[in-house]
């Protein structure tokens, strides 16, 4: 299936065939011996292609001028999706945006099930962002019943994330693959909200030579600190209000390094301390590492990476912070 989103102000609509561009009538209005004369004329409104099939999709970015931009994303859209939409728009010719919740990254007791989603709301935000293509396929289209190949980067999967999510980033990485293959982009957009996922994709395009720029954007906050995420939502008020408490302890690693410490034990304790200060909090881990190993570090030496994951109920948030 392929449909054009087109939308005009508030008025919203699909278009059912395949074209370049929208044609549309802007009207003028004649008086002329008491009549009124409408005389259309075409003008080109939005171009926003919505396509669910690999097929649809390959056809398409065979028209798409280079270098092609792509932004994977799970949908459920918000201005950090949106920081990485900007950045591909202002550094390629053409943007393509995926909208797939991944069922293979999710571990059986996660929240595969009730992943928020809003696809109406998203395209809307993605024409605005002037999105050439919007990916979206289904599930089916992605994992057909004989699907049996998966990509599998060793090491720097097993630490952090990858400890408390084991066959996370084994879904991460064969999905992310499978995009590259079907898209063909240029340069690839992924938050540094989810670190090591962008190390992860990072290392296996360096591992399997994939013809491919990763590139890595800054953490997008609400204006009290925390980072922005589709799980958010989640979060009862209580919670939410708790929640602040990650970004928190992220600065305060931040000071203590300017002031001078470079224990990372101690900063991690630091941490750690805040962070239990808050009882609807929940630590799974605290890590200062190395920015490419995901090592834990016993001493601080620039670049390295802050990270946490701490559950607020049955909400888990990840954020972190490069100490530079
Ligand atoms: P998701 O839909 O959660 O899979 O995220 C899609 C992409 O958006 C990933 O590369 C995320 O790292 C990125 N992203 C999510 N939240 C943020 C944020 N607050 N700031 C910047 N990028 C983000």
């Amino acid at each position: 299936m392929c449909r054009n989103h087109y939308s005009i102000s508030n008025f919203s609509f699909t278009y059912g065939e395949d074209r370049l561009f929208f044609l549309t009538m802007s009207i003028f209005k004649y008086k002329k011996a008491e009549q009124v004369t409408w005389k259309p004329r075409y003008i080109i409104l939005s171009y926003m292609q919505v396509v669910e099939t690999i097929d649809e999709m390959r056809r398409l970015r065979s028209k798409l001028t280079e270098p092609v931009g792509l932004v994977p994303t799970m949908g459920y859209l918000h201005d950090g999706h949106l920081s990485l939409v900007k950045r591909a728009r202002t550094e390629n010719t053409s943007v393509v945006v995926s909208i797939f919740v991944n069922p293979t990254q999710f571990g059986p007791q996660e929240d595969l099930k009730n992943y928020p989603h809003d696809t109406k709301h998203d395209l809307a935000l993605l024409e605005k962002e002037e999105t050439d293509v919007v990916f979206m396929p289904s599930v089916e289209e992605m994992y057909p019943p004989q699907f049996d190949s998966w990509v599998e980067v060793s090491e720097v999967t097993e630490r952090l994330e990858g400890a408390f999510r084991p066959t996370h980033f084994k879904g991460v990485a064969t999905v992310v693959a499978k995009l590259f293959n079907i898209v063909q982009p240029t340069r690839a957009y992924f938050g540094q909200k989810d670190a090591q996922q962008a190390i992860v994709i990072k290392k296996m395009v360096a591992d399997l030579n994939m013809n491919l720029e990763v590139v890595a954007c800054p953490t997008v906050r609400e204006p009290d600190g925390l980072a922005m995420s589709s799980r958010n939502i989640y979060l009862k008020p209580e919670e939410r209000k708790a929640a602040t408490i990650l970004y928190q302890s992220l600065k305060l690693t931040q000071q203590l390094y300017s002031k001078g410490e470079r224990d990372a034990e101690r900063i991690r304790q630091g941490m750690i301390a805040l962070i239990k200060k808050q009882p609807l909090a929940n630590i799974d881990y605290v890590s200062i590492a190395h920015t490419e190993t995901l090592e834990e570090l016993d001493t601080i030496s620039p670049p390295a990476l802050v990270s946490l994951a701490v559950r607020f109920g049955k909400t888990r948030l990840i954020d972190n912070i490069i100490i530079r």
